[in-house]
Parts: structure tokens; C-alpha cells; sequence
């Protein structure tokens, strides 16, 4: 089908009439790109089912990733890319008149994730199949993905987004392999011949319907499978009020929660999480007994992980399953289940900690009630007799307590592993925040330092650079991402430089183009790009950014003789709609842009650029362009933090602050590539602990800082002074819990740092050179191959 350009375009042509009913010269785009996509399908169709019977019938064990999201984006072109049929693709539709990219552009993102946590599972998908391991994603099918932004008159405003509005080409529905997803109801306890029995009666049944999507690997024939869950109404449902039935089932994969690091506490998230959970488990034990009559051995061929606490519910499932249908005694199935489950923790902030009230939980879940009970009982037993009349340790230990269900006690005491996402958060997880699960579990905990797929953050996003190294040191980075450290020869090298910076310039003119088209502004290709994209978070600070930018400005206006080189700052972030301060940092950042970028006195210096729904389309062109990557979070708040894997891989220098991974691209590029700053997370963690910390004194001792805050309420925006008195509110009456005066000063300097270093172009290149070159360890390979082989136990395919 791909083996040339000429043979593609005619099956191509066939194929459009076909599946369109239309003749070429009447298609559209999206007809291009759907024929396109089902010509891919088909061209993968024999490796899928062989890697199906393969993975299946395989001696060894297969791994299931549980993920309440997958931030997928686009797959038309990195599917073309793993395959290797891209170029051919390009040069058969050129002959009959068509763009590729233009095609490619049709795609919706796939934007079922919030942010970091999704877009990592995204990654490890694309990792897996590319490493030839048996590991297979389970999610939800949610209609409306993350909210789609506008922003109008400076504030955020939210649109349901719509990406299956033209379909899906990926998916395939499986309506034979559908699973029933009970809720409500009671259980009816009996005994049978000395055997409690549990009968979950008068459920409300919905029924969760599998659609598969292939996950191509990259060079390799593994095609795994990502298994999204659909909620629809059970057929034989009686019940009077069929409306509402329906609409409450649908209601349940409707949309994703727009929440990022915060625990939302709705009985339909709930529902949501046990849809995910049973309808998976459920699926993976049908898979399992295709080829075992018991599940004695299921935790020998299968291991299941949780992302966060969201699937926790596994535990109990997997509980259920082994106690009531298989009727093992609680011991047995006790040891299958700790012995398949394995659990990321993705965040320490309290706010994020899932809890969930009993008294919305019992009534929805009985029988995953009873299970947890029976859990959190002999879990503090187990603790009562390892430290007796210790009742402090087995209250703050407990599963459920004071009126709740935690779900990372749940997740802990239910799996073997337990993960943190760096190696400071690891350390923050096993020294505070769980140490007495880590007292108690020593061997559980460990650490997995995050990764990102450079096959689409490095070849997909930036082509030309991605050219460039492979003729440089050979295409082997693509499946070894480590041997991007041959590229430290070349920092030196005044040719390789040259070209670099050549392709740093037109991908940052393409960038340019697209801020232009979008927001309308005007900013110099030349001047440093200073970007932060992420969501919108108090603990990732924003707030300093812009602070800096205001303290710019005033420099500029005040002391003609000061000047810089030029600097564009480029913002991207979602806030969640119910999230009031994120959105005031949003209105924030376009009222300091409204203010500069139409100043003369500022001599368009600066620039302030806020960029519109940020998402993996989107971010695939900022990164390339990137020369600064802000990432300077409260240190001890941000876990790992995946955007600065990306910013380096293309080349951009970290501003930074000791937290997450940056501590560990530190470890990897040396202090003279990066610029850190900022308290460290013992001291951070200290002043919470024993106080100490008064912003007022910063903003009293400190003319630079008592200027920007200032102006936050006194006037500076016109018409706008009640704005941003929330925001002056968290500095000073409520003490600054972030930490963003205290850390501004060193802040300002990193910068003062970074205008100086950028003069020197030449050695600005050899830094991003140099951490182009380190940036193989941040691949999500090396991250995968770290699970599959410390924690899940699997083994590559063939
Ligand atoms: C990588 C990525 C993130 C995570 O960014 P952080 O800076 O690590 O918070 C969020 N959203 C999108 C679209 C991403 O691609």
C-alpha cells in the first residue's frame, strides 16, 4: 500500500471514492484525512491481531495501564512516522495535488487529560509499543474532552470541546466484549454451607462498551491497544423512568473532570472512577480465563497499574472478583491482588488528595464498601500487633477515618509497588508525606522519574532538528535515545552550531506567524523567547512571572539609560473554570499585555503573549521555538514537571527553581546550563513546619517589590482596580503561600543572568547543545524500561 509514491496515490484515489462516495475533485479535507486514516488502520490490521495473540498467547506477562486520562493530540502523523511511511505519504499525495500537512492540520486533538498525568500516559503508550512490550492503556471515551479556551476581553471562557464530532477513525467499537457496571442497590449476605456468600442486588446496571484504538510502535511490527470505555444504558433495564436512566448513564463518559491537581469530591467522578475500574478489571479477567480455568496465577501473567489514586478502586474489584466469583478465601485472593497491583503517586499537595466522604460512597458502591472495611480492619490489626497501643499511627495509617475513604491509603496498602514520579518526590513521599506507609512497607516504595516520547516531542514536533542530528550521529537516537549524548562533540562544532541556530530562527518565525494569526500581536523572531506553558496553578507560579515582567517594565519607563536585548514572553495555560485565582492570573497576564506590548516608551522590548487553549497541538510548535523554559514552581509542590523534559529536548534553557525533574536535568547538564534559583524544598518545607516567613517584610525592604504589588490595586490598570485585589490579597493580608516574594529577588537575578548570557550567541547555542545531548535520559524509554523491569516484571516480545 505505501511501498511507492505512485502505487499509494492510486490506492489512495480508489480508496477515497470508496469510503467518501465522492470523486476526488469534489473531496474536502477531512475526506483526505479520513481515507488516509482508514488506509493506516487497514495497513496495521495483521500486526494488531498478531500482536493481540501474540501478547495473549505469550508465556510471558502483559501489563495493564489504568488511566482516568489519555492527553493522546493528534495520531494521523505520528502513526505515519513509527510506520515509516511518512515520506512516501507526502510524495504520493503531492502528485495528485494534495498538502500533507494540510491533511495532517484536520486532525482534533484527542484531548482526553487535563495535563501532566495524561500526557504521560500518552507517552508510555507510544514507549511500550515502541520497546515491543506487552502493555496495553484502559481509559474512559469521554464525548467532550478538556474544555476548549477563549479568552474574551482578557478572561478565560469555557466551550465543550468536540472531538468526535467528525468521528473517530481510530476506534473500533467492540460491543461483543461490552461488561455491566453496577451501582446502587444492596448486597445481600447468606450463608452457604459455613461460606458467606454477597449477592449485589437491585443494581442499576450500566453497560461500558469498549472502544480499541491501535498503539503503532515506532520501527517495529507491535501494534498494542489503548481500550477507551463507553457508558451506555443496559438493554434490558426496567425501570419506569427510561429518560433519566439514560441520560445518567451517558452522563458518566460525558466529560472529562477539567480539574488538574485538585480533588473534586462529585459522586459522578466516583462514578466515573468505578466505570473505569470495573469495566477494566472485569475485561482483563474475561481476556485472562480465555487460556486459564482459575485465577490462582492471574498475578503471574498479569499486572496492573494504577496512574494516581483515580483507578484505586482495582483493589477492591480485583477483590471481589476472587472472593464472590471465584470463591477463594480472603487470604488467597488477598495475595493475587497485592501481587498484581502496582500505584503511581503523582502529587503531594493535600488539596489533591483524593477523599471520599462515606456517606456519598456506601450507598453508590455497597459491595466496594464492605471490601474496603474488611481492608482497613485487618490493615490495623496488622499495625496494632506490629506496635501496640500505638492508636496515633493507626489512625493517621487507616483506609477509612473520620467519616472518609482515602484513596491513597486504599492504593498503598493494596499494591506492591508504590511510585514516586522524581527522584525529590520519591524522597518527599518515603521522608514525609507517607512515611509511615514507608515505615511500615519499606520495599514498596520507589522511584520512577518521569519521561516524555522524544518520537513525538523531538522528531515529530521538529523535523528539521531531528534531520540535523540523524546526519550528524546517525539515526540511532530514534530508538536509543541516549546516544543523543554523541551530540556534546558537536557544541563545539561552529558549522553544526551555525545550522542550529538556523533552524532555531525559522521555527521561531513560525511561531511568530502563528502568534500573529492568533492574538494578533506583532513580536521579534529576534528577541529571547521566554515561554511558560503549562496549567494554571498558584504552586507553579505564574504570578512571579508576571511579576517580573511588570518590575520590566517599570525599569524601563523609569531609567531611559536601562535596556535590553529583547525579550517575548509567551504564556499558554488552561485554568479550571471553577479555579477563581487561576483566573484571575489570566486576566493578570493579558492586562500587563495590554499595558507593554502598545507602550512606545518600552521600544518594543518586551512583549507579553498569552496564547489561546493550550494544547499538544499547539505545544508541538512552541517548544521548538523556545529559547528560556520557565519552570519555577514552589519547590517541594511540582512532582516532576514533563514540559521541562520537552523544552530541553528542543534545545530552550531551563529557568528554574530546585524542584522536580529540574533538579535532576541539573544533575545531567551542570549549573552552566541551567539557571536555578529560589529556596529549596527542605527550606520550603521547613517554614511550613515552624513559620518564620513574612511577606511583608520583602514588600517592605524591597522598592522593586512594593512597586509591582502596588500597582496591582492602586490604579495602574485603568478601570481596572478591583481587578486584581485577590490576587495583592494572597501576597500580603494572607502571607504569600507560595512564596513568590520571598523567591523574587534571586528570581530577577537568574534573569539578569540570562540577558547576559544571551549576548553571546555562540555560547548560548553550545548550552542548548548540551542539553539537547542530555535530554536521552528524560525519554519515556528509559522510564518504561524501568517499570516494565523493576516493577511490572515484563519482557519485550519475540
Ligand atoms: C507536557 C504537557 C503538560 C505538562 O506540562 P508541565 O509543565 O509539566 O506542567 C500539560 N499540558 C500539555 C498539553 C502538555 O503537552
Amino acid at each position: 500500500m505505501f511501498s511507492s509514491k505512485e502505487r499509494f496515490a492510486a490506492l489512495f484515489l480508489q480508496r477515497l471514492e470508496m469510503t467518501c462516495g465522492k470523486s476526488f475533485k469534489d473531496s474536502t479535507k477531512l475526506d483526505q484525512y479520513k481515507t488516509l486514516g482508514i488506509m493506516v488502520r487497514e495497513y496495521i490490521s495483521s500486526n494488531w491481531i498478531q500482536t493481540n495473540e501474540k501478547s495473549r498467547s505469550n508465556s510471558g506477562k502483559q501489563t495493564y495501564y489504568l488511566s482516568i486520562e489519555f492527553l493522546l493530540g493528534q495520531l494521523l502523523d505520528q502513526n505515519l512516522i513509527n510506520l515509516g511511511v511518512r515520506d512516501v505519504t507526502e510524495a504520493g499525495l503531492k502528485e495528485i495535488g494534495i498538502s500533507l500537512q494540510e491533511v495532517l492540520d484536520i486532525e482534533t486533538d484527542a484531548g482526553l487529560g487535563n495535563g501532566g498525568l495524561g500526557r504521560l500516559a500518552a507517552c508510555f503508550l507510544d514507549s511500550l509499543a515502541s520497546l515491543n512490550l506487552p502493555g496495553h492503556g484502559m481509559g474512559i471515551r469521554y464525548k467532550h474532552g478538556l474544555f476548549e479556551q477563549k479568552i474574551v476581553d482578557g478572561h478565560q471562557v469555557e466551550l465543550p470541546e468536540q472531538w468526535l464530532k467528525n468521528g473517530n477513525v481510530w476506534e473500533v467499537r467492540n460491543a461483543d466484549q461490552s461488561v455491566d457496571v453496577p451501582f446502587w442497590g444492596h448486597v445481600n449476605v447468606s450463608d452457604q454451607n459455613g461460606r458467606l456468600t454477597f449477592r449485589h442486588e437491585h443494581a442499576t446496571l450500566i453497560t461500558a462498551v469498549p472502544y480499541d484504538i491501535p498503539v503503532i510502535g515506532y520501527d517495529t511490527g507491535t501494534v498494542n491497544t489503548l481500550r477507551l470505555w463507553n457508558a451506555e444504558p443496559y438493554i434490558h433495564h426496567h425501570e419506569t423512568d427510561i429518560l433519566s436512566y439514560k441520560r445518567e448513564t451517558e452522563a458518566v463518559s460525558e466529560f472529562l473532570y477539567p480539574d488538574d491537581t485538585h480533588d473534586e469530591g462529585k459522586i459522578l467522578r466516583l462514578k466515573q472512577q468505578y466505570f473505569l475500574v470495573c469495566a477494566s478489571v472485569k475485561s482483563i479477567v474475561n481476556s485472562y480465563r480465555k487460556t486459564h480455568k482459575s485465577l490462582y496465577g492471574l498475578h503471574k501473567k498479569v499486572s496492573i497499574h494504577i496512574n494516581d489514586t483515580h483507578p484505586a478502586l482495582a483493589v477492591p474489584e480485583l477483590m471481589r472478583i476472587l472472593l464472590d466469583e471465584e470463591k477463594m478465601s480472603w487470604e488467597e485472593a488477598w495475595h493475587i491482588t497485592v501481587h498484581t497491583i502496582s500505584y503511581t503517586n503523582h502529587t503531594t499537595l493535600s488539596e489533591a488528595l483524593e477523599k471520599w466522604p462515606i456517606h456519598l460512597f456506601k450507598p453508590l458502591l455497597p459491595r466496594m464498601y464492605m471490601i474496603i472495611e474488611e481492608i482497613n480492619e485487618r490493615f490495623c490489626r496488622s499495625v496494632w500487633e506490629q506496635y501496640p497501643g500505638d492508636w496515633k499511627r493507626i489512625e493517621n495509617a487507616a483506609i477509612t477515618a473520620h467519616g472518609v475513604v482515602k484513596m491513597a491509603h486504599l492504593a498503598i496498602v493494596g499494591s506492591y509497588s508504590v511510585n514516586g514520579v522524581a527522584k525529590i518526590h520519591s524522597d518527599i513521599l518515603k521522608e514525609r508525606e507517607m512515611k509511615g506507609f514507608h515505615i511500615l512497607f519499606p520495599k514498596k516504595f520507589n522511584n520512577k522519574t518521569n519521561g516524555i516520547t522524544h518520537r513525538r516531542w523531538l522528531l515529530k514536533a521538529n523535523p528539521d532538528l531531528s534531520a540535523m542530528i540523524s546526519e550528524s550521529i546517525g539515526e540511532r537516537w530514534i530508538k536509543q535515545p541516549e546516544a543523543l549524548i554523541d551530540l556534546k562533540s558537536f557544541a563545539y562544532d561552529a558549522a553544526f552550531i551555525e545550522q542550529f541556530q538556523l533552524i532555531k530562527e525559522k521555527k521561531k518565525q513560525e511561531l511568530a506567524d502563528i502568534i500573529f494569526c492568533t492574538s494578533g500581536v506583532v513580536v521579534n523572531p529576534e528577541s529571547i523567547f521566554d515561554v511558560q506553558v503549562k496549567r494554571l496553578h498558584a504552586y507553579k507560579r505564574q504570578l512571579l512571572n508576571v511579576l517580573h515582567i511588570m518590575y520590566l517594565y517599570n525599569r524601563l519607563k523609569e531609567d531611559t539609560g536601562f535596556s535590553i536585548h529583547p525579550q517575548t514572553f509567551i504564556f499558554g495555560a488552561k485554568a479550571s473554570p471553577s479555579y477563581y485565582y487561576a483566573k484571575k492570573i489570566i486576566k493578570l497576564i493579558h492586562s500587563v499585555a495590554d499595558k507593554v506590548n502598545y507602550d512606545p516608551a518600552i521600544r518594543g522590548l518586551i512583549k507579553v503573549v498569552f496564547l489561546e487553549n493550550y494544547r499538544v497541538s499547539l505545544a508541538e510548535r512552541i517548544f521548538p521555538a523556545s529559547d528560556v523554559s520557565e519552570q519555577i514552581s514552589t519547590a517541594s509542590k511540582e512532582a516532576s514537571g514533563t514540559g521541562n523534559m520537552k523544552f530541553m529536548m528542543n534545545g530552550a534553557l531551563t529557568i528554574g527553581t530546585h524542584d522536580g525533574a529540574n533538579i535532576e536535568i541539573l544533575e545531567r547538564v551542570g549549573p552552566d546550563c541551567i539557571y536555578t534559583f529560589g529556596l529549596k524544598a527542605e527550606e520550603v518545607l521547613s517554614y511550613y513546619e515552624n513559620g518564620g516567613y513574612r511577606s511583608r517584610e520583602y514588600y517592605q525592604h524591597d522598592r522593586r517589590i512594593r512597586q509591582v504589588a502596588d500597582q496591582l490595586i492602586n490604579g495602574f490598570f485603568e478601570g481596572e482596580a478591583d481587578e486584581f485585589e485577590s490576587i495583592y490579597d494572597s501576597l500580603l493580608p494572607h502571607n504569600d503561600e507560595y512564596f513568590v516574594l520571598k523567591d523574587f529577588s534571586s528570581y530577577l537575578d537568574a534573569q539578569e543572568r540570562i540577558q547576559s548570557d544571551y549576548r553571546d550567541r555562540r555560547k548560548w547555542s553550545e548550552r542548548s547543545i548540551e542539553n539537547i545531548a542530555h535530554s536521552g535520559y528524560f525519554s519515556s524509554d528509559r522510564t518504561i524500561r524501568e517499570y516494565a523491569e523493576d516493577i511490572w516484571g515484563i519482557k519485550p516480545m519475540e
